[in-house]
C-alpha cells in the first residue's frame, strides 16, 4: 500500500478521504508500529479507502489490527451505513461464511487432570465431529425442517434435546437473530446446508481444547467463571454451504445494481445495494436467516464436544460442568443503535472478520456479565495462544461497539505450504505440546501457526485503544482441524 498512513495516536492511523476519488469518509486502522509493516506490504489498506465510498456510510471506514486481504471489503473491516442516508449492504462487508464465530465452552477439569487423556480425547474428537470440505453429519433436516431452523435458531435444536436453553442465553443475540425470513433463502442454499449443520468445514475451522494459560484481569475472570490451568474447548465455524450460497445467491442479485441505483463503486467486489431497496431487504433477510444457522452449527458442534468429553471421562457433560461462556458472531450485519456525531442512529454495522465487543451496561450484555461486559473470544493460532477479552466503552466511542476477531493471516495459503517445505506441522505442534488432527494434511500447512499473525501483538492494540481488555490468555493443547 503506498498510500498516506497518519498516525493518530500509539494505535491508530488514517487514510485521509482526500487519497482517493469518491471517499466519504476516512479510512482508520487500529495499528501500533510493530504491525504497521505487514499493513504496508499487503494492500488491505487500499480496500478500507474503498469502503469508504460507500453511500451513507457514517463515522469511517474501519480496520482492526488483524486486518487482511478479503473478498472487496478487508478481513478485519467495519462499515457502519445509515439506511435513512441511502446507506447500503453489501454481502461483501458481511462475507461467504455468514455468521462464521466463535464459541468457548468451559470444563471444571484442569490441566493436569487431563494430560495423559489429551492424545485420545484429541481422537475422539476428531472421529465423532465431522470435519473437511464438504463433509456432512449425522443431523440431517430435510428442506422444511431446515428453514424452520432458520426461523427459530438454535431453540429448534435445543428443542430437540441438543443442549439446554441456558446455552442460548450465553450466545450473542441470544442466539436468535430477529426478522430474518428462511423463504428468502434459495432450494439451493437449503440443501446445501440440510446435512451440513453440526459440522467444522475446512481449512481455518477448529475444535480446540485449550487450558488457561494466564489471568490477566482477575475479577472479570471470576465474573466469567475462568480459572488459571482450567480446560475449555473452543469452537470456531460458521454456516457452511448455506451461508456460502446466500452470499454467492445475492452477489448475483446485485450485480450490476450499481448501475440502478447510481453508485460509483471502485471495486466490483463492493456490490451492494441501499439496505431499504427490494433487493437489500431480499438479501438482508435471507442473511439473518443464515446466520441462525450459524448459531445452530456451533450449537451441535459443542453438543457433539460435550458427548465425547462425557464418554472420555465417563462423567456427563452436566457433570463436568460444560457450559458456554459464550458465542460471538464475527461476519454479520446488524442493525444497531449507536452514536454518530452526537446523535443517536440506528446503523447497519457491517462486521467482517470483528466482532462485537459491547462494553458494561449494554443491554445487549447477558446479565450475569452486565456489569464488566460481554466475554469477546478470540483465537490466535493452533500453536501459540488466544484470548478472552471484556468488551470496553472505547468500543461505542470509536468502532460501532467492535474489536478484532483473531490474529488475521500473516501469509496467504499458497506462502504457508511454500513455508512448511513439506515439513510435518502435526509432528512439529506435537514437540510444542500440541496434538493436532486434520483431514487434509495439506490444510494442517496452510494453517500452522506461522500462517498467523501474533495474536498477543493484535490483541494489544485493541487492548490499549480500549475496545476490549484483556482477561485470559489461552493455551492449546489439541485441536481438529478441516
Ligand atoms: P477467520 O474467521 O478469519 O477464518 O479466522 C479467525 C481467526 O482464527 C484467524 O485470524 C486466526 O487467528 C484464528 N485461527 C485460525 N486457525 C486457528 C486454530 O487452529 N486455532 C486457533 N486457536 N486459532 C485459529
Ligand atoms: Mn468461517
Ligand atoms: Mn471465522
Amino acid at each position: 500500500f503506498n498510500g498516506p498512513l497518519e498516525r493518530v495516536d500509539s494505535c491508530c492511523v488514517r487514510i485521509p478521504k482526500s487519497y482517493k476519488a469518491g471517499m466519504r469518509v476516512d479510512g482508520m486502522i487500529f495499528a501500533n508500529e510493530r504491525l504497521m509493516e505487514a499493513i504496508r506490504e499487503g494492500n488491505a489498506a487500499d480496500q478500507v479507502a474503498n469502503v469508504a465510498t460507500l453511500p451513507g456510510i457514517q463515522g469511517a471506514s474501519l480496520a482492526m489490527p488483524d486486518i487482511h486481504w478479503g473478498y472487496g471489503f478487508c478481513i478485519g473491516g467495519v462499515c457502519a451505513t445509515d439506511p435513512l442516508e441511502g446507506g447500503v449492504i453489501s454481502p461483501g462487508g458481511v462475507g461467504y461464511d455468514i455468521n462464521c464465530g466463535v464459541r468457548l465452552v468451559k470444563t471444571n477439569l484442569f490441566w493436569n487432570e487431563i494430560k495423559p487423556h489429551v492424545r485420545e480425547l484429541v481422537k475422539a474428537l476428531f472421529y465423532s465431529v465431522p470435519s473437511g470440505v464438504g463433509r456432512t453429519g449425522k443431523y440431517k433436516f430435510d428442506a422444511k425442517e431446515t428453514r424452520r431452523l432458520m426461523g427459530q435458531g438454535p431453540q429448534f435444536v435445543v428443542n430437540r434435546d441438543c443442549g439446554v436453553p441456558k446455552d442460548l442465553e450465553y450466545t450473542e443475540a441470544n442466539g436468535f437473530i430477529a426478522d430474518g425470513d428462511p423463504d428468502q433463502v434459495t432450494d439451493h442454499a437449503v440443501k446445501r446446508g440440510s446435512d451440513q449443520c453440526g459440522t467444522l468445514g475446512s481449512g481455518n475451522h477448529f475444535m480446540e481444547v485449550q487450558v488457561v494459560d494466564a489471568v490477566v484481569d482477575a475479577e472479570v475472570a471470576k465474573v466469567f467463571g475462568l480459572e488459571l490451568n482450567q480446560v475449555c474447548v473452543m469452537i470456531h465455524s460458521g454456516s457452511r454451504g448455506l451461508g456460502y450460497q446466500v452470499c454467492d445467491d445475492a452477489l448475483s442479485l446485485f450485480r450490476n445494481l450499481d448501475k440502478k441505483y447510481g453508485i460509483d463503486l471502485p471495486d466490483r467486489q463492493l456490490a451492494c445495494a441501499p439496505a431499504e431497496s427490494p433487493e437489500g431487504k431480499k438479501y438482508i433477510a435471507a442473511m439473518r436467516a443464515a446466520a441462525n444457522y450459524g448459531f445452530c452449527n456451533r450449537q451441535l458442534l459443542m453438543q457433539q464436544a460435550r458427548e465425547v468429553f462425557a464418554h472420555v471421562f465417563g462423567r456427563t457433560w452436566q457433570d463436568l460442568e460444560m457450559h458456554q461462556l459464550y458465542d460471538v458472531a464475527h461476519n454479520i450485519a446488524k442493525l444497531e443503535e449507536h452514536t454518530v456525531d452526537g446523535k443517536k442512529k440506528k446503523v447497519w454495522v457491517h462486521r467482517k472478520g470483528a466482532t462485537r465487543a459491547f462494553p458494561a451496561g449494554h443491554p445487549e450484555v447477558p446479565e450475569q456479565f452486565r456489569h464488566v461486559g460481554q466475554p469477546v473470544i478470540i483465537p490466535g493460532d493452533m500453536g501459540r495462544a488466544s484470548w478472552v477479552l471484556v468488551g470496553a466503552p472505547g468500543s461505542m466511542e470509536k468502532t460501532f461497539g467492535t474489536t478484532c476477531h483473531g490474529a488475521g493471516r500473516a501469509m496467504s495459503r499458497t506462502a504457508a505450504v511454500k513455508a512448511a517445505g513439506g515439513k510435518r506441522i502435526d509432528k512439529e505442534l506435537e514437540s510444542r505440546g500440541v496434538i493436532a488432527m486434520a483431514s487434509s494434511r495439506l490444510g494442517l500447512a496452510e494453517e500452522q501457526p506461522n500462517a498467523y499473525k501474533n495474536v498477543d501483538h493484535v490483541v494489544e492494540v485493541v487492548h490499549d485503544a480500549d475496545l476490549s481488555r484483556k482477561v485470559a490468555r489461552m493455551r492449546p493443547i489439541g485441536v481438529i482441524k478441516g
